[in-house]
């Protein structure tokens, strides 16, 4: 064991100080035998974390929660939330527990959880526990949407428990320590004005202005200005996940984070054929998540978010639900003007010109009609921009080869309107339009050969390659490509 006198994290907690009404204090039940499958060095860098002043089997015992840090103090976090629509009144972290916060190197302030660390008094029927499935698919996504730019909790440790989980099936047990820069999320707040409690509301309203928006602190009505800011930044969410053709399949209330975060991976997916209605989760029955409807979810979301904080917006009911209304009805415009500036962009459109949103809509149109794949069509415009003769990599993904001609056409007349050098815009083409992305197949490949046979090399290197998604390197050619008809995943599924 390797002894230090120096701190191996140094927390710094904030949230434990709003008060019992918000969390229950508890520890993480230990688990057998803690063994780590993978720590992310860039990630604990950037959170002022050495791993090198301790051995792995240390840092093993910490991240599974069988070893408590000074400093830490353990906490799940209450919250409620709709679930597919449906209230539920009290839910939690069931089978989370907050480890504390600790100031990272650019002066953020980050959540250090864990995620299948035991029972907490919000566990249901639950036990508390994840299994490795689950696990490594939430390591591998979230860290690929944040090298995509999209903002996202992220993930430092994916370790293994020695313990077996009950499902369907026995299962190796896991435990995923997730970084975020907040988990409150719209549950948080219902749950508080579903007891009419004010008092916590207000505080939580703060505390959220203090962490996430300090910047609406001195506007005249500060909680309005805090749903139009959590408004914009859903907005951008949401439009940066549709950009890359990624379905968060279980975007209810408790799932969505005030911090502007994509929260929650567990039946999501990147799809790979364009189709606007596509749904992956096994139990979104009736497409409530699909591609298409994130936004307008979003949207819902919002409307029930604000509900929560009317009393804090105007004393006056109806005009602080007058209030609310309209800075909720400016979200269409804002999502359409997030959606269309970055397909724009997709495009190598420099400039904006009110013809583009049909030269949008059909390319969307005609890859939906023949099945193309998503971000392949994208990425090989990239390079028909440069040489007309890559077309023929394009025309081969659309079923009937001519569709694609014909908008090409429209495509390219639109770009010569535009007195910029291809250079320039392929620069930004590029930027926009990932290589790589976590194919379903790719995924599940990794998570199988991890659990079914222990060998956990294709998750090391779908996470390394995933690093760098707009980047084209050499070797990685296998990776960019859709499934096989027999590698095809059909449906996700949240492993809870
Ligand atoms: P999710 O679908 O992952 O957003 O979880 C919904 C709710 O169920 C949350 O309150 C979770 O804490 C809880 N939950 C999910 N899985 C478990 C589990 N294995 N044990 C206890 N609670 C769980
Ligand atoms: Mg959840």
């Amino acid at each position: 064991m390797k002894t230090s006198r120096k701190i191996p994290i140094c927390f710094d907690n904030s949230f434990v100080q709003l008060g019992e009404k918000f969390y229950a204090k508890l520890n993480p039940t230990p688990v057998e035998q803690p063994k780590i499958v993978k720590l992310n060095d860039d990630l604990s860098y950037k959170l002022g974390i050495d791993l090198e002043i301790l051995d792995l089997e240390d840092w093993a015992s910490i991240f599974s929660g069988n070893r408590i840090l000074p400093g830490s103090e353990p906490l799940a976090m209450v919250y409620a939330g709709h679930q597919f629509g449906h209230l539920v009144p009290q839910l939690g972290d069931g089978r989370a527990i907050l480890l504390g916060e600790v100031i990272d190197n650019s002066s953020c302030r980050n959540d250090i959880q864990l995620k299948g660390s035991g029972i907490t008094p919000f566990s249901r029927q639950g036990d508390g526990r994840a299994a490795l499935g689950p696990v490594l698919r939430e390591y591998i996504v979230s860290e690929a949407m944040h090298a995509l730019g999209i903002p996202t909790t992220r993930s430092l440790c994916a370790l293994t428990t020695g313990e077996p989980v009950y499902r369907e099936t026995v299962l190796p047990g896991a435990v995923l320590t997730r970084i975020a820069s907040g988990h409150i999320r719209i549950g948080t707040f219902q749950y508080f004005a579903l007891r009419d409690d004010i008092n916590a509301t207000t505080k939580l309203a703060n505390y959220v202005i203090e962490r996430h928006y300090p910047e609406v602190k001195e506007t005249q009505n500060k909680y309005l200005k805090l749903l139009e800011k959590v408004m914009e930044r859903q907005a951008r969410l949401v439009t940066k996940w549709m950009h890359v053709g990624f379905i968060h399949g279980v975007m209810n209330t408790d799932n969505m984070a005030l911090s502007g975060e994509t929260i929650d991976y567990g039946p999501c997916a990147f799809m790979d054929t364009f189709k606007m209605t596509q749904v992956f989760s096994s139990i979104d029955h009736s497409g409530r998540y699909s591609y298409g409807n994130q936004p307008q979810i979003v949207q819902w979301n919002l409307a029930r978010f604000a509900e929560t904080i009317l009393p804090l917006i105007d004393k006056n009911k109806e005009k602080a639900a007058e209030m609310a209304k309209e800075v909720i009805e400016l979200y269409s415009e804002r999502f359409q003007e997030y959606w269309f500036s970055g397909m724009r962009q997709k495009l190598g459109l420099l400039t904006s010109d009110w013809e583009d949103k049909n030269l949008i809509q059909s390319l969307l149109n005609i890859m939906q009609e023949n099945e193309a794949d998503f971000t392949l069509t994208f990425n090989r415009l990239c390079h028909a921009l440069l040489d007309k003769k890559m077309d023929k990599n394009l025309r081969n993904l659309f079923k009937d080869e001519g569709a694609y001609d014909n908008w090409a056409e429209g495509w390219r007349l639109r770009l010569s309107r535009e007195s910029r050098s291809n250079k320039e815009r392929s620069k930004l083409m590029f930027a926009a339009n990932p290589v790589v992305i976590p194919r379903n197949h790719r995924v599940e490949h990794a998570i199988n050969s991890a659990v079914e046979n222990l060998d956990f090399g294709p998750f090391e290197r779908l996470v390394e390659v995933l690093s760098s998604p707009y980047e084209e390197i050499e070797g990685q050619s296998e990776f960019m490509l859709p499934p096989k008809h027999e590698e095809k995943v059909l449906q996700t599924f949240c492993g809870t």
